[in-house]
């Protein structure tokens, strides 16, 4: 089968990945389900893992397939598979836990201490097959077409994580800041509105983001270009601030942003990643506000997502590449010319 494999890092995006020809997964244990490709999400941290960004924090062997935002027909199961069988359409998490280990019993399969992530540690979905496990796929409804959902698997249930997480700690009449309206943004803004009563602040510095901010729900959208974010939340708060602010950017500059824009008690959580938190401390003990990392979400997450696009809560919008494009694909992203979400449909 085909498969688009890393096997040397680079900041090159134009030559990332090649199309190799390898041997299709085989099931090895009772547990394993292979999973026709319909549908894998491309994400900046594919990007990330490119350039090599990744090898402090978790074990690559090159080559590797990437693709962790899949989606397919099971085309074979192991032999103590119950939850879906042949034909089945699937979302697949990209973590397969191990279901054994304290955090897994404890239902944080994010923090498995035996995981092996698609696209990560593991061959991902840019190639015809992936082998995946029982623990980590989700069949679809009725009527979801894989190719559309398949970018739920991390961008949807990250997104959502941190949008289940801020809603917590807005009340109806609170506000909620939504920092980036790009691939994961615009996930979670549909989520918040969906969950919250929150009035909805989206900061964006391209005017179509803005634009579909609002479509999508956003009460106020602020360009940082033209105008002052930390002025405008104050307006919008009577002084008060966010409640939660949802940094899908994580820049240096928007993280800067927490001091004059969380509430006291509020919370600034970081999803997009790249900058640094520079903040004094004073800042944090004056304002008691905090600073919260996300990293994907549960398994019972992609099932509650998988219920909100069933209630058309959140829609997605995606592109769709061949599997030879998947160089094209980085390379435009990282010149931000794709809105919304690539996907590739080997
Ligand atoms: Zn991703
Ligand atoms: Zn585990």
């Amino acid at each position: 089968m085909r498969a688009a494999r890393l096997h040397e890092y680079t900041h090159d995006m134009a030559n990332g990945l090649s199309i190799d020809e390898v041997d299709a997964p085989q099931i090895a244990s009772d547990g394993d389900v292979i999973v026709e490709v319909e549908g894998a999400g491309w994400c900046q941290t594919d990007n990330h893992i490119i350039e090599g960004m990744w090898t402090e924090y978790v074990d690559q062997d090159l080559p590797l397939t990437l693709g962790h935002e899949n989606a397919g027909t099971v085309v074979e199961t192991g032999a103590e598979v119950d939850v879906v069988s042949e034909g089945d359409q699937v979302i697949c998490h990209p973590v397969q836990a191990c279901g054994t280990c304290r955090p897994c019993r404890q239902g944080e399969t994010m923090y498995c201490e035996n995981d092996a992530f698609n696209g990560l540690t593991t061959d991902g979905g840019f190639a015809d097959q992936l082998l995946t496990s029982e623990r980590a796929v989700v069949p679809l409804p009725d009527g979801v077409d894989p190719a559309d959902i398949a970018p739920h698997a991390d961008a949807g249930i990250t997104a959502y994580h941190a949008a289940k997480r801020a809603v917590d700690g807005v009340n109806p009449g609170d506000t909620a800041v939504v920092i980036g309206v790009g691939g994961l943004g615009h996930i979670g803004l549909q989520c918040l509105d969906a969950m919250c009563a929150a009035d909805i602040v989206a900061v964006d510095l391209k005017q179509s983001a803005c634009d579909l901010a609002a479509d999508l729900g956003a009460h106020y959208t602020i360009d940082p270009e033209s105008e002052d974010v930390a002025s405008v939340i104050e307006d919008i708060t009577d002084g008060a601030g966010a409640a939660q602010v949802l940094d899908f950017v994580g820049a240096d500059e928007t993280t800067a942003l927490a001091p004059d824009i969380c509430a006291a008690g509020g919370d600034h959580q970081i999803i997009g990643y790249g900058g640094h938190i520079h903040e004094p401390a004073q800042a944090l003990v004056n304002g008691e506000f905090a600073y919260q990392g996300n990293i994907v979400g549960r398994y019972t997450e992609l099932q509650e997502l998988v219920a909100l696009v069933e209630r058309d809560a959140v829609s997605l919008h995606t592109t769709r590449y061949d599997l030879d494009e998947v160089n094209t694909v980085a390379r435009k992203l990282e010149a931000r010319e794709i809105d919304g979400r690539a996907v590739i449909t080997p």
